[in-house]
């Protein structure tokens, strides 16, 4: 009933939606059947790719740096009457379309405007990959932490940095999206410099590469044997709390400073 709300197929509509960080069985249902009812796909290459089993869609699939040009493209599907998605892995309004289908009907024209008016847009959330990530290693978020994009795309180095010392200096736990790509080698190893400024050389870290996926690695690492190779553009970085510690497999952050640690 809740599902068929959401997608009544008389309306021009554009769902943004979050596909999780891999394995089919972490996609919500929301998400599947939004899948099963759309006429459009649009995405970033290997998330379009995701789908390419399902032959009732059209796919349009397109570079990662094409993200506004994509969601006009899709709001212009939509505009003619189609169920049209967007495609996002993990959450769409973590660090991915969501923000961007906004941008873009913030700036219209009045031209276009007019033009999408008619259009619905929804966003289907997913299970982001600090989440997944965190599950797979045991509770490291489990008390205050952030979210930091690491990718000088669209904000400058030293915002990163910053923002990067001022979460150590708060003593957040921290997740990294997108800590390193071929095209930004370097960005991962200023961060890691500030951490080493900034912390105790035992603070633990974590690397969780394709979480999900049948190729997942986990690895948790102490800051002093840590370099910049060990994260890629598939890696999403956990960075401990000063109270971050290792129970047997797992690692967790304990709920309250208070915790009397073992003698
Ligand atoms: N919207 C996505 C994030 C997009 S940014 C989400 O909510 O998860 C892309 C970054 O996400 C990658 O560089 C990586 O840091 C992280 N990421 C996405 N899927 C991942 C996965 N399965 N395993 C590890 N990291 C992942």
């Amino acid at each position: 009933m809740r599902t068929e709300q959401l997608n009544p197929l008389s309306k021009a509509r554009l769902s943004v939606v979050g596909l999780g960080p891999g394995d089919d069985a972490l996609m919500t249902d929301q998400v599947r059947d939004a899948l099963a009812n759309a006429t459009d796909a649009f995405g970033y290459f290997p998330y379009v790719e995701r789908l390419s089993g399902l032959e009732h869609l059209r796919l349009h699939a397109s570079d990662n740096r094409e993200e506004l040009e994509r969601a006009r493209a899709a709001l212009d599907c939509a505009s003619e009457g189609r169920q049209v998605l967007m495609l996002s892995s993990g959450d769409p309004g973590v660090f991915a379309m969501a923000s961007a289908v906004f941008e873009v009907l913030d700036l219209a024209s009045a031209e276009e405007r007019e033009r999408w008016a008619g259009v619905d847009v929804q966003v289907l959330p997913g299970i982001t990959a600090m989440l997944a990530a965190a599950a797979r290693l045991g509770a490291p978020l489990g008390h205050d932490f952030c979210a930091i994009n690491l990718s000088d795309n669209l904000k400058p180095a030293a915002v990163i940095e910053r923002r990067v010392r001022l979460a150590v200096q708060a003593d957040f736990a921290m997740a990294f999206y997108n800590p390193s790509s071929a095209s930004r080698p370097e960005g991962f190893a200023r961060v890691l410099r500030v951490l080493k400024e900034e912390c105790e050389p035992g603070r633990l870290i974590c690397f969780a590469r394709n979480v999900s996926r049948a190729d997942e690695r986990l690895q948790v690492h102490a800051l002093e044997a840590v370099d910049a190779s060990m994260a890629d553009m598939r890696t999403l970085v956990i960075v401990g709390s000063s109270t971050t510690r290792r129970v047997g497999r797992h690692v967790y952050t304990p709920r309250s400073y208070g915790m009397q640690t073992r003698g």
